[in-house]
């Protein structure tokens, strides 16, 4: 899709989420699906990046209410709140046509 920018691999950092389950939530409502519970003992949440299309979408971020505690895998960049780049036309979502 023409002006889409990449995607980036983003992570949920465990010492700052709460496991409020707000990102899961909002991800299923818009249908990508990508915050899944793991299956370990504390069942915590985490991103799926088959899925997720992150900065095509910023939902998840707008949601969360602990600060840092959705980064950018490989620069650690924390997007909770999130980044004013997160919220130009052709990033947030959804799209314009
Ligand atoms: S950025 Fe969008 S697709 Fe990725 S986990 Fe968050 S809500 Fe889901
Ligand atoms: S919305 Fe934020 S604090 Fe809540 S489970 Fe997701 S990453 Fe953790």
């Amino acid at each position: 899709m023409a002006n889409q920018p990449d995607i980036i691999a983003i992570k949920i950092d465990h010492d700052k989420c709460t496991e409020c389950r707000m990102c899961y939530v909002v991800c299923r409502e818009i249908n990508f699906n990508a915050v899944i519970i793991d299956t370990g003992p504390q069942h915590l949440h985490e991103i799926d990046m088959d899925r997720c299309v992150y900065p095509r979408c910023t939902v998840c971020l707008m949601y969360c209410p602990a600060e840092g505690s959705i980064v950018e895998s490989e620069s650690g960049r924390s997007l909770v709140p999130p980044a004013a780049d997160a919220w130009t036309d052709e990033k947030r979502f959804p799209r314009r046509a």
